[in-house]
């Protein structure tokens, strides 16, 4: 599904390919946004991993606890 290694990354959430990723260097994170559901969450950029939901906005997924 998602390689991590280019700019086109997958919405988790809704599985657009419209997001907007903002490289944050001191915090070595992708601050994610969805054009496409607003869904927003960061990933790690070493390893490409999701590391959770900027915010609350979207129910759709199950929140990691
Ligand atoms: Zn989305």
């Amino acid at each position: 599904m998602s390689d991590g290694t280019t700019g086109h990354l997958q919405c988790p959430f809704c599985g657009a390919y419209e997001v907007d990723r903002l490289f944050i260097g001191s915090l070595r994170i992708d601050a994610c946004t969805c054009q496409a559901c607003g869904s927003r969450w960061d990933e790690d950029v070493s390893t490409g991993r999701y590391r959770g939901r900027g915010c609350g906005e979207s129910v759709l997924a199950p929140r990691d606890v």
